[in-house]
């Protein structure tokens, strides 16, 4: 869903940066691309260059839990059972508001297997987003690993259910939702210089 929002931003002419953990999809034309290959380091690259961004867009399902000492090679089997130590990551969209300082416009995802919009909008006040777009992952034809999706955008004041579509038609409501937010906002990350 990311490759294709930045896709859809780059066709309407945007600036996109596509900050991105390891996938088999190819870099969109015109799109600069930053590979990372933990939460950790997507959390520095978010921190280093949110400052210069409008609208920031997380659709990165990134893991909650990362092992607590990574083995520096194989782990040779010994007992019957192995138990891992795992310790929470940094929560990147949870951060740019309180943490990075980020003004902009914020757009984080739900992926969610119950109570979809319930869950949405207690995300969207937790991690204070100006949109979060909510799918159902309990469903098989749409979300991860297919090319459809079927989102809620919910919004502070409402909800506009957006039906099955392939990821790149969606890509664009979502685009064109964010930039719409932007523009009523009049937020900016950084302000020009005055005036005359
Ligand atoms: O609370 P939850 O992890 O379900 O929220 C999902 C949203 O938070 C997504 O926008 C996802 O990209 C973002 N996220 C994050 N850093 C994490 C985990 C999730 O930015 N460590």
């Amino acid at each position: 869903m990311g490759y294709a929002i930045a896709a859809a931003a780059a066709q309407l002419g945007h600036r996109v940066l596509l900050v991105s953990g390891p996938t088999s999809l190819d870099v969109p034309d015109k799109v600069d691309f930053l590979p990372v290959e933990s939460a950790t380091e997507m959390f520095d690259a978010v921190r280093r260059h949110i400052p210069s961004t409008n609208i920031a867009i997380f659709s990165a399902a990134v893991a909650d839990y990362r092992p607590a000492r990574p083995a520096a090679g194989k782990i040779k089997k010994s007992s019957d059972t192995l138990s891992l130590d795992l310790v929470r990551n940094p929560d990147i969209l949870g951060s740019c508001r309180s943490e990075f300082g980020f003004t902009g416009t914020l757009v984080g995802f739900a992926a969610e297997t119950g109570n979809l919009e319930q869950h949405a909008r207690a995300k969207l006040t937790r991690k204070s987003c100006d949109l979060v777009v909510a799918n159902d992952v309990s469903r098989p034809e749409i979300g991860f690993d297919s090319a459809d999706n079927e989102v809620l955008l919910v919004f502070p004041d409402r909800t506009d259910p957006i039906p099955m579509m392939p990821k790149e038609h969606l890509a664009g409501h979502i685009i064109n939702a964010a930039i719409k937010l932007h523009d009523a906002q009049g937020r900016e990350a950084s302000p020009g210089p005055p005036a005359g």
